[in-house]
């Protein structure tokens, strides 16, 4: 028994204790990251390819740790997700974009739309917050449209979560939906057809290629046609280059969003880019 106790230790190498001890740890701080003020949220335009203005922006959340500098969204939504704290932070990221939508408004007299993402974790508990995200809106005296949500595909294969219904909500409200990572899901097709979306985002990983890649042009040439056909507006994530950009502009896409025409960025250098000189 005592030869196997330890061999059960031996199962945990030294490199797996040190991660469970750094998720324990990462859980502790992201509790507390709200609080502390750690939190801040970044802006990347996206773009309409017709003129190249921005179109709107989408917020990306950025945790400033005290220890262990920048750490990427990529690192701690799943943790975030995992542990149900995406609630709190979800809620945070709308409040901040709300609430920034109503001062651009009145201090540069643009009414710019701020898409965030929501987790599937976050439409689990949606009634309550549903409806308070509603009634800030309604306090900011913001339209509905000032605020898009980003959802993935894989958030709509659970049906127990009441997704269908809730979009419906959405929707009456006149909050505006985009499907984001599209063509990386098992079923993208089908949720199409289920669901009145406005935005479908196709995937940087189709975008990636472009350049060398016929299939690729292909497929997101049918994306296109396809999402135009539904009455979709498509947005094209991760352009990097000018000649991504002229291929899914042939190809008819109404916007793309990537590091050729910006990274994301603080609310200061947005401002400094983008808004300072309009009126106000
Ligand atoms: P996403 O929603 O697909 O966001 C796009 C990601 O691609 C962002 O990474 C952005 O910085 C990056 N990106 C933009 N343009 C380019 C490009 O031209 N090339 C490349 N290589 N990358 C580009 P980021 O900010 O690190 O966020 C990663 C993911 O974390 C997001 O993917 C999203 O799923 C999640 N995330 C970020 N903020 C939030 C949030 O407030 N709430 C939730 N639930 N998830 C968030
Ligand atoms: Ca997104
Ligand atoms: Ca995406
Ligand atoms: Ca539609």
């Amino acid at each position: 028994a005592k030869e196997q106790g330890r061999n059960r230790f031996h199962y945990f190498t030294p490199s797996m204790q040190e991660y469970a001890r750094y998720r324990m740890e990462l859980i502790k701080d992201l509790r507390n990251a709200i609080n502390r003020k750690e939190f801040e949220i970044y802006f990347q335009p996206i773009v309409d390819m017709s003129n190249g203005e921005v179109y709107k922006v989408e917020a990306l959340i950025r945790w400033h740790h005290p220890e262990r500098g920048m750490v990427s969204p990529a690192e701690f939504i799943p943790v975030a997700e995992e542990t149900g704290l995406i609630n709190e932070i979800g809620n945070w990221v709308f409040e901040k974009a709300a609430q920034q939508s109503a001062r651009w408004r009145s201090q540069f007299g643009v009414e710019i739309q701020i898409s965030i993402n929501k987790s599937p974790i976050q439409f689990r508990d949606e009634g309550v917050t549903f409806a308070d995200w509603l009634s800030l809106l309604r306090h900011l005296d913001l339209s509905s449209n000032a605020i898009c949500v980003e959802i993935t595909e894989g958030l709509l294969l659970d049906a127990s979560m009441g997704v269908t219904d809730k979009l419906l909500a959405y929707r009456d409200a006149g909050i505006q939906v985009s499907l984001d990572d599209f063509g990386t899901g098992y079923s993208s097709l089908a949720y199409l057809k289920k669901f009145d979306i406005d935005y479908l985002k196709i995937d940087q990983s189709f975008t990636r290629n472009l350049e060398d890649d016929s299939d690729g042009v292909a497929l997101c040439e049918a994306i296109i046609v396809m999402a135009h056909k539904l009455g979709i507006k498509v947005i094209a994530e991760g352009v990097e280059t000018e000649h991504q950009k002229e291929i899914l502009a042939a190809a008819g896409c109404d916007y793309g969003q990537g590091y050729l025409y910006s990274k994301p960025v603080c609310l200061a250098e947005f401002e400094q880019a983008y808004l300072l000189g309009r009126k106000s």
